[in-house]
């Protein structure tokens, strides 16, 4: 995939006239939600400024040997810094790291350690290879565990020469309020949809004619890069489970926590996102037999059946319970099964 994405160009513009004036700063916090390509704006920044020979707007040539070393995950000014789990499944999956305790078997840490920190603050303080940028990308930084942050804040407040640390995250909230602030924010907003379904139809078009942009799209929360990972029919599928086990705890019909057992299953936070999804849906067609928008259309017959059997009230009250499902997974360290259980149980109840 081409990792120019048309909603960075105006981020990437800003860079390039912060890079010619010489303004470029030590530390990035790039925040926004999973799906639009923080991490591959991060890469292309940091392959770009270690270049030797950038061409026009600034983009790294693809060919000097600093180039070749960055493709080769060889270049010795440059360090990644994950958790290990998440360099198990960065590999497979583009939006790996959205929220920390995904489901399924953990076998790896899903912590950035603090020997990871050290080690990663000398590899900043020798002097470049190349003469030019030393850069570490941390991805997602929200990983960051307590001691590994505070072994951070000094190569943060001060970084040792020509040296540029780039925080990729969700979940900037998860971060220490002491890295926050010292890190200048680069916001990542979800792109206009006009953007986005052109840059989907495109890349849709090279996999499968079949599949609408907008569909998928609107069920990525406008998230581009998540859309296009559900044109693969796997996670679209993995939906269409979901739908059919809710809709049968609804009816009374699933023991709830084997229901939530299942909702654990794989990515734990797509899984709610679509949650959340649904239920905002449910009250667009309470208050309106035929909404305007729907984030999710091709569940509409569905969708109805549910938001008959409930009242608005409870609606509203469910959508509320989803979200902060959702937040507690994504901000804490709790027990998610168990809080989905409470959940599930709650909606079986038809409260
Ligand atoms: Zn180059």
């Amino acid at each position: 995939m081409d990792e120019r994405l048309p909603w960075h160009q105006p981020l990437w513009q800003q860079f390039q006239q912060r890079r010619n004036a010489d303004r470029m700063p030590h530390a990035l916090l790039l925040a926004g939600p999973a799906g639009l390509g923080k991490g591959l704006f991060a890469r292309r920044l940091a392959r770009a400024l270690l270049c030797a020979a950038p061409i026009s707007e600034g983009e790294a040539c693809g060919h000097c040997r600093s180039c070749r070393l960055f493709q080769a995950g060889t270049h010795p000014d440059y360090a990644m810094v994950q958790s290990e789990e998440d360099k198990r499944l960065g590999e497979s999956d583009p939006l790996a790291g959205d929220i920390g305790e995904t489901g399924g078997k953990k076998k790896k840490s899903t912590v950035i350690k603090i020997e990871q920190i050290r080690d990663l603050c000398a590899f900043l303080s020798y002097t470049p290879q190349y003469g030019g940028y030393k850069i570490a990308l941390l991805e997602p930084a929200d990983r960051l565990n307590l001691n590994a942050a505070n072994s951070l804040l000094k190569t943060l407040e001060e970084p040792p020469g020509k040296s540029l640390l780039l925080l990729v995250t969700a979940q900037p909230a998860r971060l220490p309020a002491t890295v926050r602030s010292r890190c200048q924010r680069i916001r990542f907003e979800r792109p206009a949809t006009d953007v986005a379904v052109a840059w989907l139809a495109a890349h849709i078009a090279q996999l499968k004619g079949d599949i609408q942009p907008e569909a998928l799209l609107n069920s990525a929360g406008g998230a581009p890069l998540t859309a296009l990972t559900y044109a693969d029919g796997e996670r679209w599928r993995r939906r269409r489970e979901l739908v059919e086990c809710y809709d049968q705890v609804l009816a009374g019909q699933a023991d709830p926590v084997r229901a939530a057992e299942d909702w654990m299953q794989g990515d734990l936070a797509e899984n709610l996102r679509w949650l959340i999804g649904w239920h905002t849906d449910l009250i667009r067609l309470k208050m309106n037999s035929d909404p305007p928008r729907l984030s999710n259309p091709d569940l509409r017959s569905v969708l109805w059946r549910w938001a008959d059997r409930q009242a608005p009230r409870t609606l509203f009250e469910r959508l509320d319970a989803a979200v902060r499902l959702y937040t507690l997974c994504a901000t804490t360290q709790v027990n998610a099964q168990w809080l989905l259980e409470v959940f599930l149980s709650d909606g079986a109840d038809g409260r």
